[in-house]
């Protein structure tokens, strides 16, 4: 049974959280502030955390740096109260896995946690490298290397490149992207998208392979070889 941990200050949002949860067969465990949060999620094992953006005592952005610089890499939830928040959430590279803006329906809260799950599962796969060129990628530590130098990727970052190589050389549209990554549809708005490819090419700049941009279809991955030895 996947254990969820929801930290969120609102009651009413915990409790029907927590109902639709539970019903749905996980085991949830709550938090109602920053601090206690934090702990929770440092000393426990979580499948998936669902966490407010504002909280008392720590807010949701320090809970998950905080977490990410201990190498905790539990797949995150992060609920916001506006929708805009969500571009300035992306834009401070919280390592966050998706984003929610309240209110929303249990359904799609069931929607996005099956699929946080669901890319963790995908994640633990048999194999346990992937390399291509100087690139190297440690499936069972979900670590990057480039020329043996460690590249420090978010969940979704790492996620996306896993999925970009499995496709290598294919042309994939920003909705097969969203929709692979993030589960479902963002209301069709695929700027996430571009943003996480944006940044995963910065990371990437002297590895091997390269994300195309496929003018109005998406992006492809290719590898590329060293002309100059
Ligand atoms: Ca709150």
């Amino acid at each position: 049974m996947a254990k969820i941990l929801v930290i969120e200050d609102e009651l009413s949002i915990q409790k029907l959280l927590t109902y639709d949860l539970t019903q749905a067969g996980y085991e949830v465990d709550n938090a109602y502030d920053g601090l206690s949060g934090l702990k929770k999620a440092q000393e426990n094992e979580y499948d998936l955390i669902i966490l407010d953006l504002m909280l008392p005592k720590l807010d949701g952005l320090e809970i998950c740096k905080q977490l990410r610089k201990e190498n905790n890499d539990v797949y995150i939830i992060m609920l916001t109260a506006r929708d805009d928040e969500i571009d300035k959430i992306i834009g401070l590279e919280s390592g966050a896995d998706d984003y929610m803006t309240k209110p929303f329906s249990p359904r799609e809260v069931l929607a996005r946690v099956k699929a946080g799950l669901r890319r963790q599962k995908l994640n633990s796969t048999e194999e346990h490298t992937i390399t291509l060129g100087n690139l190297m990628i440690d499936l069972n530590r979900h670590e990057v290397f480039v020329k043996g130098r460690l590249i420090p990727l978010t969940r979704k970052e790492f996620d996306l490149l896993l999925f970009l190589i499995k496709n290598k050389g294919i042309a994939l549209s920003r909705d097969v992207l969203l929709e692979t990554l993030w589960g479902f549809e963002y209301d069709g708005d695929t700027r996430i998208v571009d943003v996480h490819i944006f940044k995963l090419r910065e990371k990437l700049v002297n590895s091997n392979v390269v994300i195309v941009t496929k003018r109005g279809i998406g992006y492809m991955l290719e590898e590329v070889y060293d002309e100059v030895q």
